[in-house]
Formats: C-alpha cells, structure tokens, sequence
C-alpha cells in the first residue's frame, strides 16, 4: 500500500515539474510536455517519472541537451513525502482517514511547487500560496465543524490557532523584512509565514520556526565554507520554511514519543 503511494507521488511530481514551469512560461497546462530548447514533444514512453531519466541518461532524445536534476529529484521526493503521508495519516479500512490523508498529500504538492519555484526563480508562486491558504481554511472548517457536532472535547478550534499563529509569524516576518529592507527576508516570505503557522497551528509553530531557521542557518555556513558565496548572496528562504512545515506535521507520526516531549516541552 505505501509503495503504491510512492508510485503515485511519482507521477504527482512529474505533474508538479509541469505546473512549476508552465507557471513561469505562462503555457496551457494541458498541453503536451517539449523540449524547452528544441520544443519537440517527448513521447510518453521518455516521459515516464526517474525511469525515462536514468534511460536517456539525462538528455533530450531529439537535441541532446542535457535535463535539470531538479525534475527526477522532485518526483522521488513527492514519491518519498506520499509514502510518509500515508505510513502516517491512511489506514485503508477506516474511512476517517481519508480526509486527512487526501488534505496533507495536496496541501504537501503545493509546499513542493512553492520550494522548487522559491529555490529557481526567487519568488513565492502567489496563485498556489492562496490556493493553499483557501484549501487549509476549507479543511480546519470541515473538522472543527466534526469536533464541534460531536461535543467529544468541546471546542477544538483548529482553524483560530492556525489563524493566530499565522498572524504573528506574519507581523514578525514582515517587521523582519521592513526593518532590513528586504536583506533577511523578502515580503514573499511574510506570506510564507502565515502559512507556516495556519499549517501548524499554536505553539507547534515555535518547533516548526526553530527548525526552518536551523536548517537555514547550516545551509548557509555550509554554502559559505563550501562554495565563494559570501554571507550577503541571496537564498531563497520559503524551501527552509517548508521543510519546517513537513517535519513539525510528520515528526510526531513518525516519532510519537518525540512528538510529545517537543510539543509539550
Ligand atoms: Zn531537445
């Protein structure tokens, strides 16, 4: 069962490589993939995901030039981060499961479109920022509405903590941002902040901050000590944020002992 969730994410990802630079290109999404030098159309025996990779050994069957990395990588992790999700969240004979699991497989998708997209172009894709936003809203309603009906644990608000949390990273970020004219951080990043903490909710978005800017801070020693970056070159901050994200969800699934000694420190 999880390695049919890792297939699918295989083919999601190779889904995603196209949403990601068609968004760019401002192409019809439902037209048939090309070649971005030579614009041949590749057939769908090279188009499968990793396998037409590895098979063409990395280059266009037509012009031989060569194919980013980015796309295989990208596939094998939305294919890593779908078998997470459903060793987590989905259990095949209880129907409760699937809300979950269908909402974190989405909204986890469009994490991997806004890190890709942040990492190449340095720009937070807006139309997938609000589509999460509205999708998470959406779903805190479905569920707070459950948890209300039910009366098992009177209110569980989900939607006010990750509204509040969401609030604050914002503020903060954006006083970030305004006070060091845009050298921290970029107003993208404000945005992002509100989605770290609409994702995660209240005080788990402490855990999910502290992680991101630990990360963050050991990429970028490593880029300085490893490459002639200098401290003032530009990283794109939201694939940090995002790591955040998916490692305060998954962590205390994966990990139920650790998650509640973090959460509850
Ligand atoms: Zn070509």
């Amino acid at each position: 069962m999880i390695f049919a969730f890792f297939i699918l994410g295989l083919i999601i990802g190779s889904f995603l490589n196209a949403v990601i630079y068609r968004l760019k290109a401002v192409e019809s999404l439902w037209e048939r993939s090309h070649c971005p030098k030579c614009r041949k159309k590749i057939s769908w025996h090279d188009n499968i995901p990793l396998l037409s990779f590895v098979l063409l050994s990395g280059r266009c069957r037509s012009c031989g030039e060569t194919i980013s990395w980015a796309y295989p990588l990208t596939e094998f992790f939305t294919g890593v981060l779908f078998a997470l999700v459903a060793s987590c969240f989905f259990v095949l004979g209880d129907a409760t499961t699937y809300l979950p699991t269908l909402f974190y497989l989405i909204i986890f998708s469009l994490l991997i479109i806004i890190f890709v997209y942040d990492f190449q172009y340095m720009e937070i894709p807006m139309l997938i920022f609000w589509l999460a936003t509205g999708i998470s809203i959406l779903y805190y309603l479905i569920i707070d509405w459950g948890i209300f009906q039910s009366q098992a644990g009177g209110f569980s608000l989900n939607l006010f903590s990750g509204v509040l949390a969401g609030a604050i990273v914002a503020a903060l970020f954006f006083v970030l941002t305004y006070f060091s004219k845009e050298t921290w951080m970029g107003y993208g990043d404000v945005y992002m902040g509100f989605l770290v903490g609409l994702l995660v909710g209240w005080p788990a978005v402490f855990l999910s901050l502290t992680l991101s800017f630990t990360i963050g801070a050991l990429f970028g020693v490593g880029l300085v000590l490893f490459s002639r970056r200098t401290m003032k070159s530009q990283v794109p901050f939201a694939p940090f944020l995002i790591f955040g994200i998916i490692l305060t969800i998954l962590l205390p699934e994966i990990f139920p002992k650790l998650g509640s000694f973090l959460f509850y420190m």
